[in-house]
């Protein structure tokens, strides 16, 4: 067994030696790839300041968005060239026949009153504080040469009145991948059921959800309810942006899981909502509980 004594004494030894190499270490100069690299690229910001400016401007461009030209779109799909024929005037065309939209400017063309809206899907990152929610999520891959940063976001459209659609992008830029995601979100549309499903109300209006609907995605359960007239959406603070883009004025909800994860939540929302179209429902309960899908009665 070593005495303490001599145990102290190389300790010691120890230090000063570490010492000496963390100097050596702080001496060297930094290499000139490594500084190029810190300036940013255009279009690519990396400073927090920057991120939060350049995050106003494409919110705020989404808000203007400018009409969409019928003329100057050239359909490549057969569902495509129909629609701008005029032979196709409604989007249930494609919807209740199952065949798959892949060209956003269908949507376009058959729903013309669509708003678009991003949702806070991640997260601000530094001191003071970081943590503050933002539309883009911000990951980067180490590599040889640096970080590589990526952004992807969550983008929701919908008429507000029985039809809504979200997508999900992710890019090296943050305007691809906004354009990635309202893409995606056009081509995901979906019809859903509204009515006046709660047992209180009775008022015959198309306010709420029809009946009770559960959506699951990874761990996280969200169940939709029926709520009277003037409750309204009593749901967390993403999910109302897309029940609101929806159509749907009053609810009650109740989650499970990992609701922390945002993208798992909005997605249980939308499948929620995807759930309400796949119930059979009779006839009679059509007429009791006023139910509409998209924005008219049913077909019988
Ligand atoms: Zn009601």
């Amino acid at each position: 067994m070593i005495s303490r004594v001599k145990y102290m004494a190389k300790k010691k030894e120890i230090q000063a030696e570490e010492k000496a190499t963390a100097v050596e270490e702080s001496k060297e100069p930094i290499h000139e790839e490594e500084v190029q690299l810190e300036t940013p690229k255009e279009g690519l910001a990396t400073e927090l300041g920057e991120v939060k400016e350049l995050e106003e401007v494409i919110v705020e461009e989404v808000k203007k968005k400018g009409a969409f030209e019928k003329e100057a779109w050239n359909p490549k799909t057969s569902l495509g060239i129909k629609v701008k024929n005029g032979e196709i005037t409604s989007v249930d065309y494609a919807l209740d026949r199952r065949i798959r939209i892949l060209e956003p400017e269908i949507v376009d063309a058959l729903l013309p009153n669509l708003t678009t809206d991003l949702l806070m899907v991640g997260q601000a990152k530094g001191k003071f504080g970081g943590g503050q929610k933002r539309i883009f999520k911000q990951t980067q891959k180490k590599t040889q040469e640096g970080n590589k940063p990526k952004f992807a976001t969550f983008a929701v459209v919908g008429n507000e009145n029985g039809y809504i659609g979200v997508g999900y992008g992710k890019s090296k830029e943050t305007v691809p991948a906004r354009e990635k995601a309202i893409r995606q979100a056009k081509l995901n549309i979906i019809k859903i059921r509204r009515g006046c499903g709660d047992w209180g109300c009775g008022c015959g209006d198309t306010h709420t959800v029809p009946f009770k609907v559960m959506g699951k995605v990874g761990s996280v359960e969200l169940t939709l309810m029926p709520a009277p007239k003037g409750t309204g959406l009593k749901i967390e603070k993403e999910c109302q942006k897309i029940l609101k883009l929806a159509g749907i004025k009053d609810v009650w909800s109740r989650t499970e899981g990992q609701t922390r994860s945002k993208l798992n939540v909005l997605l249980a929302c939308f499948n929620a909502l995807q759930n309400l179209i796949q119930v059979k429902v009779q006839q009679k309960t059509i007429n009791r509980l006023n139910i509409i899908e998209g924005n008219s009665k049913p077909a019988v």
